[in-house]
C-alpha cells in the first residue's frame, strides 16, 4: 500500500520525516518529494507550498507520478468553533473552497457546473482517525473544513466563512486537496493541529504556535499510519 503524507508547509512535514528515518529525495515539478518505507507501508511525503494550486499539483503528482493509493493531509488550521482552542485536533468530514465565487450567475458561493460545494472525506479513514483517538485518549473534533488562498485574520471574514459554509476551521489547502482526491478516487483525509483562531492575533499565533501544533498533527498521523500497518 502506497500512502501520500502532505503538509504546506516544511514545519509540518519535518516532524514526519523525522519519524521515518531513512528517506529518498525526488525533485519534481519544481518540488521535493521523500520516499520512504514505514513497516509495510510505502510512504510519498511531500509539502506543497501555500494555497490550493500548489496543494493540487502536489496531490496529483504523488497520485499520478508517485502512485498514491491514499493521502493523508497533515497541518495547521485557524479555528472557527469556539470550541477549538489552540493544539487541538480536527479531521475534516467535508471541505469547501471558501473563496470560490460566481454567485453573479446565481450559484451558491463556492460552487462551479459539475463542481459540488463539499467534498467528503473517506469514512474508513475518518473511522481510524477515530479509532487512534479513542486509543490516545485525544479529544478528535471533527467538522467541516473551508479552504481559501487567503491567510484569514480577520473576525468578520471568519463569521462570514462560518454562517455561508457551517465551516469549524479554515486553511488554504484542504479542498483543493480533496477535489483532486475526489476526482482521481483516492480515499483522502485532511487533519490539522489549530495554530490560531484567525482574528486579530492569527499572525502572532501562528509564528508562535505553528510549530508546536504542526507536530501534534504528525504525531496523530503517524499513530494513523501504525494503524494501516496493521
Ligand atoms: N507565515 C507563513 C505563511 C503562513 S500562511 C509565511 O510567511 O510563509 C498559513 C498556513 O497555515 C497555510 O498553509 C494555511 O493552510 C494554514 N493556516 C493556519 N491558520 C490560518 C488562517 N488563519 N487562515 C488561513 N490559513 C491558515
Amino acid at each position: 500500500m502506497k500512502i501520500a503524507i502532505m503538509g504546506a508547509m516544511v514545519e509540518e512535514i519535518t516532524p514526519l520525516l523525522e519519524r521515518v528515518g531513512e528517506y529518498r529525495e525526488i525533485a519534481y515539478g519544481g518540488n521535493r518529494y521523500y520516499e520512504a518505507k514505514y513497516g509495510s507501508l510505502d510512504l510519498i511525503i511531500a509539502y506543497s507550498k501555500i494555497g490550493k494550486v500548489f496543494s493540487a499539483l502536489t496531490a496529483t503528482t504523488m497520485i499520478e507520478k508517485f502512485g498514491a493509493q491514499k493521502l493523508l493531509f497533515s497541518g495547521v488550521a485557524g479555528a472557527i468553533n469556539p470550541a477549538l482552542k489552540i493544539g487541538d485536533l480536527i479531521v475534516a468530514t467535508k471541505l469547501c473552497q471558501h473563496d470560490l465565487d460566481i454567485t453573479a450567475f446565481g450559484h451558491p458561493y463556492g460552487f462551479v457546473p459539475e463542481g459540488k460545494v463539499f467534498v467528503e472525506s473517506d469514512r474508513a479513514l475518518l473511522s481510524i482517525a477515530k479509532e487512534v483517538a479513542d486509543e490516545l485518549s485525544t479529544t478528535l473534533y471533527e467538522g467541516v473544513i473551508a479552504t481559501g488562498d487567503q491567510f484569514i485574520a480577520d473576525e468578520e471574514r471568519k463569521e462570514w466563512i462560518a454562517d455561508t459554509f457551517g465551516a469549524d476551521a479554515l486553511e488554504m489547502e484542504g479542498a483543493s486537496v480533496a477535489v483532486v482526491c475526489d476526482a482521481l478516487g483516492v480515499p483522502f483525509l485532511v487533519l490539522r493541529a489549530i495554530s490560531d483562531a484567525a482574528d486579530m492575533d492569527a499572525g502572532f499565533d501562528f509564528d508562535t504556535f505553528l510549530e508546536s501544533s504542526a507536530k501534534e498533527s504528525a504525531d496523530f498521523i503517524m499513530k494513523m499510519l501504525d494503524k494501516l500497518n496493521g
